[in-house]
């Protein structure tokens, strides 16, 4: 039996994870279970798996019969059990988890772009200090994955990342000031949670995908890539030397990446096989960052690296949650996102305090501009 330990089991990732673990409960289980703030949900979470732990961030728990619910203080027991650290947990919050299952774990199955996009730095330092195997679930950095043989360390050329290009690809930008949370939370592929569809909207996404694929690939920012491809069949593409292209493709389910982060180098059941005649034609086109600015900022922060992308990433999530609220308008997110880096200095991210400090003063400044002090 290998054992997991989730962190962020009632969001949209976590609870395909737990639908994965009850089609293979003869040989997966979990160790701990661990949310934010849905109390009800991790409760009937932990009544169902009987995981060793059970950590919530906000709020409480009441009874948990066996299993033992861990305080802040405590909450580093998480990963004590657990052959695999899933880490699900959505946003900045993340980096925390995935710094403290580098501690004690050898496997990581990693959900959370955060981690990488804000602290790549400090994770991937741990990763190969510790010799920790990293498997990437994000469904384009899979996609390469297996497209490099499951070899994060393998040669190639290029990455080429896909797009979906999102609700808006054909949108003009007079259109694009119109915009609702409604409109936007409107994903033509995927199904996901609300602050990654909002950013798969503005192409924030895929910016932060090109930092994950730098920090996971060990790719200069000159060879890593993206196109857009409506469809979403093609989960992502590596070019070789001899001009060889490997892609991934499948409907688009996270289910897949999922089970495969578990199973590898094992593939089992688990979506249908594509029906090429059915889908007739696969497009690509070039993606439109002129439109799209929040694209461009992710990746110039990426590569002025130390603590930009943190900042990024701390206005980004507090432009998001405005936006979801109907307090600023679509283009605004970009706007915030702008403001925030020309206001902030650039540090060095020598450390996870220092990450921490740097997103408490970029949700600081973005809250000064969304809604005035
Ligand atoms: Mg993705």
């Amino acid at each position: 039996m290998r054992k997991i330990a989730l962190i962020g089991c009632t969001g949209s990732i976590g609870k395909q994870v737990c639908a994965v673990v009850r089609r293979l409960s003869h040989e997966y289980a979990f160790s701990a279970l661990a949310a934010g703030e849905n109390a009800q949900a991790l409760s009937a979470l932990v009544g169902e798996f009987q995981p060793r732990y059970a950590y919530l961030e906000q709020g409480r728990l009441s009874d948990c019969g066996k299993t033992k619910l861990l305080s802040r203080e405590e909450k580093e027991a998480l990963f004590e059990e657990c052959d695999i650290a899933f880490i699900a947990a959505g946003g900045f919050a993340g980096l925390e988890y995935t710094l403290l299952a580098a501690k004690t774990c050898k496997t990581i199955a990693l959900a959370n772009k955060e981690s990488l996009v804000c602290g790549g730095e400090l994770v991937m330092r741990e990763v190969q200090k510790r010799g920790i195997d990293l498997i990437p679930v994000d469904s384009e950095h899979s996609a390469l994955w297996q497209a490099l043989s499951f070899q994060r360390s393998a040669p190639f050329e290029r990455l080429i990342l896909t797009a979906s290009g999102g609700p808006f690809r054909n949108y003009a930008r007079e259109q694009l000031e119109k915009v609702t949370a409604k409109d936007a939370l409107n994903h033509p592929t995927w199904n996901m949670g609300a602050k990654i569809t909002i950013d798969s909207a503005t192409l924030l996404n895929k910016g932060y995908e090109v930092i994950e694929a730098k920090w996971l690939y060990g790719a200069p920012f000159e060879r890593i890539e993206a196109v857009v491809h409506p469809e979403s069949i093609m989960h992502s593409i590596v070019s070789f030397q001899d001009g060889a292209c490997l892609a991934q493709m499948g409907y688009p389910t996270m289910e897949v990446p999922i089970q495969l982060a578990l199973t590898y180098p094992m593939r089992l059941p688990c979506a249908p096989a594509l029906d090429f005649v059915k889908l007739g034609a696969l497009h690509f086109e070039r993606l439109q960052a002129e439109k799209f600015p929040c694209y461009s900022l992710a990746v110039q922060a990426g590569k002025g690296g130390g603590t930009l992308p943190t900042l990024l990433n701390g206005a980004g999530e507090e432009a998001v949650r405005a936006f979801l609220a109907g307090r600023i308008s679509f283009l605004k997110i970009a706007e915030t996102i702008q403001s925030v880096l020309n206001a902030l200095p650039r540090e060095e991210a020598a450390s996870y305090g220092q990450l921490k400090e740097a997103d408490a003063r970029a949700r600081r400044k973005a809250a000064e501009l969304i809604y005035g002090d």
